[in-house]
This record gives structure tokens, C-alpha cells and sequence, in this order.
């Protein structure tokens, strides 16, 4: 498997001027070639750095691609960084500086002598055509690797990266394999109780099992590399498979699935419908319990309720003739130590719940409303059981 390094050049990037997004972009097509990511760098307008981060780069990775620093101005240094790096002149390309006088031509303008700088590009140099901007790119062989040396705006690279270097990459090392991933999706279970329970997973290296947490969240990410997508679900299959071995309900859904969609399915095949209240929440629940299937309607208030207050509330707005359930959160955020109240009111009985968030409060609503929606899961689930 061929490995890459991204340089990412420009001043306004470590100034914090602007958000490096094509490095993000750059790194999921290429984990979606198959093609090993092992570093990325930033360097400011300044050749000899540049030259020094891409001959480092060589010496690590078999691909390095630059963006930025390709346009005409003199800060735009990239096509002597990268001539400098592999040790030739720059060289001028007649054909490019005809399609830079043409487009400048379209326009009704005059391309300036520093608009013929963009016709140099290394001695040796492939030129990747660029219709979507003035910028020529490139990509240079060299013994340790392939340099290759994109615009920086962004639309101008994906398209770039798109139609030329991504074929380019795949005839050139040969790339056949599929990768493809599945996301389980998880509620009511903290990353740290969580990553004790599947750590080892975690340390495998294909698939790969990885874990990302939203406020009472917790999403986990199978990845498998393989030579066909029949071999890739096989992979994945099997991970998954202990996954739910030993995560069992925990796991609410997968993919596109969400908490909201996966209790509306249960609603539905018992034929429950339900009410809402939240206090102190901001409309979330309300707004998530929208799309609930079999969601009656429910009441908002702006202040907690206490654990006396929220059940009581709940009968006297949540008439049970109107459905027989009704779901309750009241919210006490504070910085680090948020408190939820969950009431679910039901002919069997009420009850309430108490969870403790250590995130921001601007993200309590959400974490709340993940923890109420998931003890209707679970109530529900429990109806399964209990024939
Ligand atoms: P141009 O011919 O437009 O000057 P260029 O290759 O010289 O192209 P830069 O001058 O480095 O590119 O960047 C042009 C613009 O592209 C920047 O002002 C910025 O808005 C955007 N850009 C550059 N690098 C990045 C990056 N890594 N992530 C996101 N946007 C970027
Ligand atoms: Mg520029």
C-alpha cells in the first residue's frame, strides 16, 4: 500500500487566517483510494521551507502532494519550492503560457509578465491541465516519489484532484482495493465504560474499530480494506458481529438509523403512542420528539422542574386518554456538571431518572434529550422481553 504525506502551503493558514480544509478533503479521498495517510504539514509562502518539507516528505512517503502557492504573484512560491526539492531548473512550458494568455483573452484582459511565471513549472514536470483556473498544476517523478503540486483554492484542487491525480494514482501504484465502512451507533453508555469494553477491537488494524462521542452518543466506526466489496462486508460483518456480541442493546441503529427513527419503529409495533414535556431543555426535546412515530404533542416550560414537580406536571398536562405514555425532561445545566431529570409516566407506574453531563451546557439539550429518548428505547425494548 503506497503511503502520502500533505503539505499544505500558504501564510494566511498558520496565521489562522483561513481553515485548512484541503487537507481534510485530500485525506478522506485518499483513505478511500486505500492509499496509507501518514502525515500532514502546514508551511508558510517561503520557498526554502517548502523545499525543506517536501524533501523530508520524500524521504518518508511515496506521494506528496502540495496544494497552494501556485497562483502568479511572487508569494507564490510552490513551483520553485518543489524544482528546488528535486534538484532541477524551472522550466518554461510555451503551451501554458498560450492557455493562460487564452483565458485572460475570454475575459477581456491582459495577462501581466508575472502571469508568465505560472508557465514555469519544474524541468521534468507532467503538467495536470487546469480548466477551472489559471494556476497550472503538476507532478514531478522523482526516485523517492511522486511530487504533486495542486492550486489552493479549493474548488480548483478537488476538481484537480479529482480527474487527474486520483486515475493518475491508481494506474501508477496499482490500486484496485475497496475500503468501506460501517457506523454502529450507541446511547446511554459513556466512551470511557465503552472503550473498556471493546478496547482490544480497537487495536486492530483491518478492519479498524474507531469511536466518536456526541453528547449521549457514541458512534463506532468499522473500516475494512480488501480487494472486493463482497471480501470488505465479510470483514466487517464479522467485527460487527462481536460488536453486538458483547454490546447487545446498546446499540440502537447503524448508518443513516437514528434514535428518533429506531423508537418510532417500536412505537409502531406495539401501537403506543406518547406525550412530551420538557422544562429547562430549549425545545429540543420537542423538536427531536417530532419526529418520533406516535409523538401526540407535547408542552414546553422554560424553568427546571424538581423530581416531584416533573412526574405531577406530566399526568396533569399528559392526559393519558390522549396516549399512554409521556416522556419528561427537566434540565439544571451548569459548566462541567449538568443534571437531567427523565420521567416516563405509564399505566404501569412512573418513574423517574436521574444522569449527571460533564460537557457545556450548550450541549445539554441535546446529551438530555439523547438520555429520555434512549430510556423510551430501552422501556420499549423491554416490552419485547416480557411477552
Ligand atoms: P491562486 O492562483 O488562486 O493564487 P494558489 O495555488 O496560489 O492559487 P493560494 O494563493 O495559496 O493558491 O490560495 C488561494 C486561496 O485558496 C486562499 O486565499 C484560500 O482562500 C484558499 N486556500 C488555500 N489553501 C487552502 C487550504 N489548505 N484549505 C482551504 N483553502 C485554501
Ligand atoms: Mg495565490
Amino acid at each position: 500500500m503506497p503511503s502520502a504525506e500533505i503539505l499544505t502551503i500558504g501564510t494566511e493558514l498558520l496565521l489562522g487566517e483561513i481553515v485548512d480544509t484541503n487537507s481534510h478533503y485530500i485525506a478522506r479521498r485518499l483513505r478511500d483510494a486505500g492509499i496509507d495517510l501518514y502525515r500532514t504539514t502546514t508551511v508558510g509562502d517561503n520557498v526554502a521551507r517548502i523545499a525543506q518539507a517536501v524533501r523530508e516528505a520524500l524521504t518518508r512517503a511515496d506521494i506528496v502532494i502540495t496544494t497552494g502557492g501556485l497562483g502568479p504573484t511572487v508569494d507564490d512560491p510552490t513551483r520553485k519550492a518543489v524544482a528546488d526539492a528535486v534538484g532541477v531548473p524551472l522550466e518554461f512550458h510555451p503551451e501554458l503560457w498560450e492557455d493562460i494568455q487564452k483565458r485572460f483573452a475570454q475575459y477581456g484582459r491582459q495577462p501581466t509578465e508575472n502571469n508568465r511565471r505560472q508557465a514555469f513549472i519544474p524541468q521534468g514536470a507532467r503538467v495536470i491541465p487546469n480548466p477551472v483556473g489559471t494556476a497550472p498544476a503538476f507532478a514531478v517523478e522523482t526516485p523517492d516519489g511522486v511530487v504533486i503540486s495542486l492550486p489552493g483554492v479549493p474548488r480548483e484542487m478537488e476538481y484537480l484532484f479529482n480527474h487527474d491525480v486520483l486515475p493518475y494514482l491508481r494506474k501508477r501504484f496499482d490500486l484496485r482495493g475497496v475500503i468501506l465502512a460501517r457506523v454502529l451507533h450507541t446511547a446511554g453508555m459513556p466512551e470511557s465504560a465503552l472503550d473498556e469494553q471493546i478496547g482490544d477491537l480497537e487495536r486492530l488494524s483491518n478492519p479498524t474499530v474507531g469511536l466518536l462521542a456526541h453528547p449521549g452518543q457514541v458512534d463506532i466506526r468499522i473500516t475494512a480494506k480488501a480487494e472486493s466489496e463482497e471480501a470488505a462486508q465479510a470483514m466487517i460483518a464479522e467485527v460487527e458481529a462481536e460488536l453486538r456480541r458483547r454490546l447487545g442493546t446498546r446499540i440502537y441503529g447503524a448508518d443513516e438509523e437514528t434514535l428518533e427513527g429506531v423508537v418510532g419503529e417500536h412505537m409502531l409495533d406495539h401501537g403506543l403512542t406518547f406525550t412530551a414535556l420538557e422544562a429547562g431543555v430549549g425545545g429540543e426535546l420537542l423538536r427531536r420528539a417530532g419526529k418520533v412515530a406516535g409523538f401526540q404533542g407535547g408542552e414546553m416550560v422554560a424553568a427546571p422542574l424538581d423530581e416531584h414537580a416533573l412526574p405531577e406536571k406530566l399526568h396533569a398536562c399528559c392526559p393519558q386518554q390522549q396516549a399512554p405514555w409521556a416522556l419528561g425532561v427537566s434540565l439544571f445545566p451548569a459548566e462541567g456538571a449538568n443534571r437531567a431529570l427523565v420521567a416516563l409516566v405509564r399505566p404501569e407506574g412512573d418513574e423517574v431518572r436521574e444522569f449527571h453531563f460533564g460537557g457545556p451546557p450548550q450541549m445539554a439539550p441535546n446529551w438530555a434529550t439523547n438520555m429520555a429518548l434512549n430510556l423510551l428505547r430501552r422501556r420499549l425494548l423491554a416490552l419485547e422481553e416480557t411477552p
